[in-house]
């Protein structure tokens, strides 16, 4: 399952992925993921709203954290999460989907407000319709990137394909250099 709050937290783990540097730094990862998920964002995001992104970014992902372990978010970080969305005068409204209608969530502030708002909900509905302990950390130590486990045995360790074969490459290259050292010693 894709989720959008998880993807913009991602974007700060580049080690395993393109485009190797900080996604919200980078104009090209930021229009694929503007596509990608119909969000439009100004040509120019002021200073005040970059920050405001990268706090929100900061706050869900310490809290993905602790999900990610198996921990309750703590008490301090969700008064934090409330208090962010305390900044924002919020409005549902009813939307025509395929054969129903869909409820979403808006604001009437600028439109990084609106993507900010898409993004918060996209996490809380995570948290508050999924299997917290199917939140899970990519276990390839360079990577870091969370990801939502849909396995039938919740038993994936990585985020994808890129991080699971590297890691096999890794580990193949590690035994075979093990056998060359114990074959050196004899
Ligand atoms: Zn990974």
């Amino acid at each position: 399952m894709e989720n959008l709050s998880i993807e913009f937290i991602n974007s700060q783990w580049y080690g395993s992925h393109p485009p190797f540097k900080d996604g919200l730094g980078d104009t090209k990862w930021m229009q694929t993921w503007q596509n990608k998920w119909n969000i439009v964002l100004p040509d120019v995001i002021s200073e005040n709203e970059t920050s405001r992104l990268y706090n929100l970014r900061n706050l869900l992902s310490r809290s993905m954290e602790f999900l990610s372990r198996e921990e309750e978010i703590p008490e301090k970080l969700v008064i934090e999460l409330n208090g962010f969305l305390e900044g924002f005068p919020l409005f549902y409204s009813i939307n025509k989907g395929d054969g129903g209608y869909a409820k979403s969530i808006y604001t009437k502030g600028s439109l990084v407000d609106q993507v900010m708002i898409n993004i918060f909900s996209s996490f809380l509905e995570l948290v508050s319709t999924n299997d917290l302990d199917r939140i899970k950390r990519c276990q390839n130590p360079t990577c870091g990137w969370f990801f939502f486990d849909e396995s039938k045995n919740n038993t994936r360790k990585w985020c994808g394909n890129t991080c699971s074969s590297l890691i096999k490459v890794r580990r193949f290259r590690e035994r075979r250099k093990n056998r060359v050292d114990d074959n050196a010693q004899n």
